[in-house]
């Protein structure tokens, strides 16, 4: 009796503690099971496990740097803060036009970044909390593929039946000999000194808005581009008036240059050379500007089968969908108009299909809203005037003007507020709306409804002009 007892005894506890172990397990493994993971923690990442976890859904969001993305940590936060400082060196200049009698002992680069910095980093702790608060788990390192369900973070696994990739980009560094002395916009953001001189190369946002907020708070500014233009997939009318007015603050635009080395000089400044022989000398720092690469090198995409096209992107269809079944990219990293309102609407759209039965819910990439902040700022949604020309020939009417705008009538600096209506058809549906000028950044968001509307131009005149505005401009063109 004893004998059996014991012996029942020994395996018995052998089988529980096995049952109990394996029961362990399968908890242990179930915790690791999501309905959704977002790969990054940027404004796309975020927004997906955001707006899955809105509906019960069980996310996840892996990041292996600082929480909130490029957005919040190296893009348009910093920057716009950056744009506000270069606002007030500005708005300073043409004080004494408005009878103020002040001196000006300076600027502190350092005291800009370092509130900048403080303020971002309240942005990263809320972060934090909120994702605790939304019952989203946040899983610290960098994630790759073990196959098209299951991600390895730290040596960890974890399966989700939805995996979002949203790595966002990194900056592009062109490999002209002596490229590495050259910083990016990230170093642009790691600076704590003010650099003297700078070189900008690069024509699209970035170095429009860099060599802009530099030379507004002093830096002595060049602008290299390879092309005789900037913005060249802007409206005319916006990239020539930016460059008059770029060119009046004193920003050396240097068009149809390439540069071919770039060396350190013994006092540590850089000399930048030219195919004809020129020169740049004594350049304390040179940005390179000249675009972005999708972020995916540590993903192993090919473990899950995930397709990626000829420049790194991660092509997707209307819905978000990869190429394998339960794998979705939103955000940079899908090489579509790279801004952050439109990942974070790709995004929350992407978990409304998913998760609460929105089957036909997808993001409209047509007239897509986007500000430059530049000096003056231009804001656009639609089709350029040449855009329109090409896809409706003499169908197109456009309606224009160009003036200073009260606040700077009688001041030193006067800028040009310039707008442009591209209309179609015997309606004339507008389908460009384009402003450079003070204002123009928080002017558009408005007629980017009237546009997406399907307003015309009768609409435009039918609405009661805000009076004294320069927006009022737009409702009243002949
Ligand atoms: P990101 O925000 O880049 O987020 C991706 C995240 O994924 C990163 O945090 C990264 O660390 C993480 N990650 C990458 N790989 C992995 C991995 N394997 N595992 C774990 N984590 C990973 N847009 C605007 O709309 N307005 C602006 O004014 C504006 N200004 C900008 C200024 C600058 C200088 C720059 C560079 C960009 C600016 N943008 C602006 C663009 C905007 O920042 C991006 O469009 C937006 O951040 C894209 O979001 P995302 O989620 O695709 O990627
Ligand atoms: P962009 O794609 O806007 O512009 C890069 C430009 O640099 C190219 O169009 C090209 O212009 C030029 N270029 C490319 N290669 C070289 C080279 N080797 N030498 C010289 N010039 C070169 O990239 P950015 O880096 O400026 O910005 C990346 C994205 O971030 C933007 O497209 C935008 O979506 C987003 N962003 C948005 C902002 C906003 O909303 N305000 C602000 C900042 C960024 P070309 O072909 O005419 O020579």
């Amino acid at each position: 009796m004893n004998h059996r007892c014991n012996g029942w005894d020994k395996a018995g506890w052998a089988r529980l503690f096995d049952t109990f172990q394996k029961k362990q397990q399968d908890l242990q493994n179930m915790s690791k099971h999501y309905d959704l993971i977002s790969i990054g923690g940027g404004s796309g990442g975020l927004s997906a496990a955001e707006r899955g976890a809105v509906y019960g859904a069980k996310c996840a969001v892996i990041e292996s740097g600082k929480m909130g993305g490029t957005c919040v940590n190296v893009g348009c936060v910093p920057k716009k803060v950056m744009w506000y400082g270069a606002e007030m060196a500005a708005a300073l200049k043409n004080a004494p036009s408005y009878g103020f009698d002040i001196r000006v002992d300076g600027f502190e680069w350092a005291r800009l970044v370092e509130a900048r910095e403080a303020y971002i980093k309240g942005i990263n702790d809320w972060y934090g909390n909120y994702l605790a608060d939304s019952n989203i788990d946040e899983i610290r390192g960098t994630a790759r593929f073990v196959d098209a369900k299951t991600l390895e973070v730290n040596g960890e696994q974890y399966t989700a039946d939805h995996i979002v990739i949203a790595p966002g980009g990194v900056p592009s560094v062109p490999d002209t000999t002596g490229a590495e002395l050259g910083i990016t916009s990230d170093g642009f953001f790691a600076l704590t000194e003010q650099p003297k001189r700078v070189a900008v190369v690069g024509a699209g946002y970035i170095a429009v808005e860099l060599a802009g907020v530099l030379n507004a708070l002093g830096s002595d500014v060049s602008l290299l581009l390879r092309r005789e233009h900037f913005l060249s997939s802007f409206d005319a009318m916006l990239r020539d008036t930016l460059m008059e007015e770029m060119v009046n603050d004193g920003v050396n635009v240097m068009p149809n240059i390439t540069c071919t080395e770039i060396e350190k000089a013994n006092g540590g400044s850089l000399t930048l050379s030219f195919p004809n022989g020129q020169q740049l000398t004594e350049v304390d720092q040179l940005i390179w500007a000249i675009g972005r690469t999708p972020n995916t090198e540590a993903l192993n995409l090919v473990a899950a089968g995930v397709e990626q096209d000829e420049r790194g992107y991660v092509p997707t269809d209307e819905f978000q969908n990869t190429n394998v079944a339960g794998v979705y990219a939103v955000g940079d990293v899908t090489g579509r108009a790279q801004l952050t309102p439109v990942a974070i609407a790709a995004a929350r759209r992407l978990s409304d299909r998913l998760f609460n039965h929105q089957h036909d819910r997808k993001l409209d990439y047509s007239n897509i809203p986007t500000v430059m902040f530049s000096h003056p700022p231009i804001g656009t949604v639609g089709l350029s005037e040449e855009d329109a020309r090409k896809q409706h020939g003499d169908a197109v009417k456009v309606y224009q003007t160009r003036f200073t705008a009260m606040a700077h009538a009688f001041t030193k600096h006067q800028p040009t507020t310039a707008m442009k209506l591209v209309c179609v058809g015997a309606q004339e549906k507008v389908v460009g709306v384009h402003v450079i000028g003070q204002g123009a950044d928080e002017m558009l968001q408005g007629f980017a409804v009237a546009l997406k509307m399907g307003a015309t131009k009768a609409d435009f005149d039918n609405t009661v002009a805000i009076h004294p505005t320069s927006a009022e401009e737009l409702v009243t063109l002949k």
